[in-house]
């Protein structure tokens, strides 16, 4: 489903990605760990298109990420090729960024209606659909200011559902929340993974990546140090940097 080749990014002079290769398969979930500035939000980003790639390649479902090849060339895509590209791929950020003049139910149906163009009586139900299924079906009239952190991200993934994409980008989506309502959002998402969803989650979860990853990536400095099944990585570490690491967040 996600396939990274060799992707480079650089902002000005500093390379920020040196070389990333991953592969998640369809209905696989892989998390990614690394300190703070090694590259995680910059990756995602570039897999959905909202950092340009300076070399590489990256595709979703079969789909180069916003490049059409000619023989050997690459040429950018027109900027409603890429929003087609990006409406198949979900993301949910660390803040919820919800809409806070529009109600929990507007916010879920803002871009199947607007973008999409659907019909409204089928988006509503399909958004009805989804807030019950993040245990937010009595919420649906409240606006994002009347709910708490883990509430409003609940919305944030259920409006990101609406699109029915066919990947899922979350970058730390945990890491505003107070504690005690973490395991509300871990719990949506680990429901989603349940149902077949291919992920790439960036988190500081420990848990949640040995219970749910199928893989993990340990990303520093730019470059994967170290993959492969989550709970070989966390336990048994084989790299200096990802021990470091680890010892510092279990
Ligand atoms: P964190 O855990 O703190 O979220 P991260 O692994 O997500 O860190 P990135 O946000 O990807 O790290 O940033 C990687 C590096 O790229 C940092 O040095 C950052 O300052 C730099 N960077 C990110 N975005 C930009 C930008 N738009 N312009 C210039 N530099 C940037
Ligand atoms: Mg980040």
């Amino acid at each position: 489903m996600v396939r990274a080749d060799n992707v480079h990014k650089s902002f000005g002079s500093l390379e920020v990605l040196k070389g990333i290769d991953l592969v998640v398969k369809a209905g696989e979930v892989c998390c990614v760990l690394g300190p703070s500035g090694s590259g995680k939000s910059t990756f995602l980003r570039c897999i959905n298109h909202l950092e340009k790639i300076n070399a590489g390649r990256i595709f979703v479902d079969g789909d180069l990420i916003g490049y059409r090849e000619r023989g050997s060339k690459l040429h950018e895509l027109r900027e409603k090729e890429v929003a087609a590209q990006r409406r198949a791929i979900g993301m949910v950020f660390q803040r919820f960024n919800l809409f806070p003049h529009m109600t929990v139910m507007q916010n879920v149906m803002e871009a199947p209606c607007r973008v999409k163009r659907e019909s409204k009586n089928e988006v509503r139900d399909r958004a009805a659909a989804l807030l019950d299924r993040v245990g937010l079906g009595e919420k649906m009239d409240s606006y994002p200011g009347q709910l708490s952190g883990g509430q409003q991200q609940r919305v944030a993934i259920a409006r990101a559902l609406a699109m029915r994409p066919k990947l899922m980008l979350f970058d730390e989506p945990t890491s505003a929340l107070d504690p005690e309502l973490v395991g509300e959002v871990l719990d949506v998402m680990k429901d989603l993974a349940r149902d077949g969803m291919t992920m790439v989650v960036v988190t500081h979860e420990i848990g949640f990546a040995r219970e749910v990853g199928d893989s993990l990536i340990f990303m520093d400095g730019g470059v994967v140090v170290e993959q492969g099944p989550p709970r070989d990585v966390i336990s048994n570490p084989q790299q200096e940097r990802t021990k470091a690491f680890l010892s510092k967040v279990l």
